[in-house]
């Protein structure tokens, strides 16, 4: 059964046809890639499938359950718990240590906090992050920036990531450890992924591949 079925996803931005009539499907334990050229609408539709952006047409099955319609707090909730994000650019707080930030999805859900602190130490365990948990972002490697942005991701346990160009602002060997961890989360916790890049070793590695272009979503072999 698929974790995330979107049919027919159309967005505009005034006269501009950005999105024309998405389908997309995501298995658990898999990594799917989205590439195309810059302006294709790649972030809008991960933005649409990661439920932070309203399509104006089309449908969204998360798990089963049809969340097109949901809004305000029932979206917000259902998003804290079912979805991960990662960007580009971490987008820490700069004012909080790494375990700070690592916790916040589980602040904002009211979570125990006690459980919430013993996941976000496991969390930094396997990312290879547990001593810098006193740390703040700026005492960081660009490489544990974004891993302690990919442990923030994965607080609340969500049923997919999405992830922005995330090694977009890593130099290449920061870059393979964090594709390498991808796999891993993949591997071991059977995570699944929705990750636009315009990485080729990333899409490589993928286990599947779409391109967007002129408003549309191709499968790529
Ligand atoms: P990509 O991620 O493939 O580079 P985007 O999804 O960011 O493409 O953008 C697709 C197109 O939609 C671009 O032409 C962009 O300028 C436009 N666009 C994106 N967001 C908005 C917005 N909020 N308002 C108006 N136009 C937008
Ligand atoms: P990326 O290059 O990572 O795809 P962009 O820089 O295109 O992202 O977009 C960053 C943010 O600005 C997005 O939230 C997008 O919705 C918004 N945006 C992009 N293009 C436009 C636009 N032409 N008008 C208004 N907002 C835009």
């Amino acid at each position: 059964m698929s974790l995330l079925i979107a049919k027919n996803i159309q967005k505009n931005y005034g006269d501009l046809k950005v999105l024309d009539g998405i389908d997309f499907q995501l298995e658990k334990a898999k990594i799917s890639a989205i590439v195309g050229p810059s302006g294709a609408g790649k972030s809008t539709l991960l933005h649409i499938l990661g439920t932070l952006d309203q399509a104006d047409n089309g449908e969204l099955i998360f798990d089963n359950k049809d969340i097109s319609k949901l809004n305000g707090s029932r979206l917000s909730n259902f998003r804290n718990n079912a979805i991960g994000f990662i960007f580009q650019f971490h987008n820490l707080l700069p004012e909080f240590t790494a375990e700070e930030n690592i916790l916040i999805p589980a602040y904002i859900s009211k979570r125990d906090q006690k459980e919430s602190q013993i996941r976000a130490q496991e969390l930094m365990k396997i990312l290879s992050i547990d001593n810098r948990a006193e740390h703040k972002p700026g005492q960081l490697s660009g490489g544990e920036q974004q891993r302690v942005a990919v442990a923030r991701a994965l607080m609340n346990n969500p049923s997919i990531v999405f992830a922005d160009e995330p090694s977009g602002n890593l130099d290449s060997k920061n870059a393979e450890e964090l594709h390498s961890l991808f796999l891993k989360l993949r591997d071991e916790f059977g995570q699944a992924f929705v990750i636009v890049t315009h990485n080729k070793d990333l899409a490589a590695i993928s286990d599947e591949r779409h391109e967007m272009r002129d408003g549309k979503l191709d499968k790529l072999n």
